[in-house]
């Protein structure tokens, strides 16, 4: 396990932003951090970077406990904070150079050079960090973040503000960069999980509420809907008490809307062949991830 949480909970005087959240992260994953604003995700990740204690629980990561092993545990994780704060007045060089000399990175000339190289930012490297777009920012923040080859990755919210270009060009990076690492990205835009994570953690008012495959996160939480027609009319009420079916719609004649807390496909197919009618069309309606998030959530 690269990241592993036990029971943390963490209250800022009365309010509790995380209440018993517990969770773990293997080695090479990618995991989105999902939530609303105010769910408790920067704080989350200020735990897990050790930049604030939690107020209970154990937090472990690269094997090396928060408390006891804060600054070995430090050197293994890169952190892009919310908002990506830099120092407008330095130039890239000179400030990548700063950070090596803080991590106490040997060869540090060059392995700047490298991690410019890695992020793209090759052309504009000559300038001072005011200078730069919302995305080339983006990329010094990773390049910061990526310097001392941790082999953690905590990145919150690294997409948001930039336009759509930028967008896509500092997705595919994390994308490339998640490939080496283990990357625990925070956002709440649905599409960037599908487009970047295997997993997803969806957290609420400081708790989890769903975590699984991105794959299996559409299907496995909420409600299924499917669309069926058939040659001949079937009662509402036979339908109705086919196991799993919450709620039946005629939408047209023979055509019928039925949703369900699970997968009934088969089921369906057997009650319609017991009522000697002939299947027209079965069809399984997608649940976008933006409807589990919102089924979830609110
Ligand atoms: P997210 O990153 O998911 O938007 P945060 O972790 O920033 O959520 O915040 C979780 C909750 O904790 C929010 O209700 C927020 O107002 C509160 N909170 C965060 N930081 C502090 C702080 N330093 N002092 C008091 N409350 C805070
Ligand atoms: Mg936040």
């Amino acid at each position: 396990m690269s990241i592993e949480i036990r029971q943390v909970s963490k209250y800022y005087g009365q309010q509790a932003a995380l209440k018993d959240v517990s969770f773990g992260v293997k080695r090479g994953e990618v995991v989105g951090f999902l939530g609303p604003n105010g769910a408790g995700k920067s704080t989350m990740m200020k735990i897990i970077t050790c930049y604030i204690p939690p107020s209970e629980g154990e937090v472990k990561v690269a094997g090396l406990d928060h408390f006891n092993d804060s600054l070995k545990l430090r050197r293994k994780v890169g952190y892009l904070p919310e908002n990506n704060p830099l120092y407008p007045e330095m130039y890239i060089r000179e400030y990548l150079r700063f950070v090596a000399g803080i991590y106490g990175i040997p060869k540090a000339k060059q392995r700047v050079e490298e991690i410019i190289e890695t992020v793209g930012l090759e052309l504009e490297s000559h300038k001072q960090i005011g200078a730069l777009s919302k995305g080339y920012r983006q990329r010094v923040g990773l390049a910061q973040a990526l310097i001392h080859d941790p082999e953690v990755l905590v990145l919150d919210e690294p997409t948001s503000g930039l336009d759509p270009n930028q967008l896509e060009d500092i997705r595919a990076l994390i994308k490339r960069i998640g490939k080496e690492k283990t990357v625990l990205l925070s956002t709440h835009i649905m599409q960037e999980v599908e487009a970047i994570c295997n997993r997803a953690i969806i957290i609420k008012r400081g708790q989890i509420v769903a975590d699984s495959p991105v794959s299996e996160l559409k299907s496995a939480r909420g409600k299924i809907v499917f669309h069926l027609q058939v040659d001949k009319p079937l009662s509402l009420s036979k339908l109705e008490k086919i196991e799993g079916v919450l709620k039946v719609v005629e939408t047209q004649k023979c055509r019928y809307k039925i949703t369900s807390g699970k997968a009934i496909g088969p089921d369906l197919t057997a009650f319609v062949a017991r009522e000697a009618c002939t299947i027209e069309e079965l069809r399984r309606e997608e649940m976008t991830l933006e409807d589990v998030f919102k089924s979830l959530t609110q």
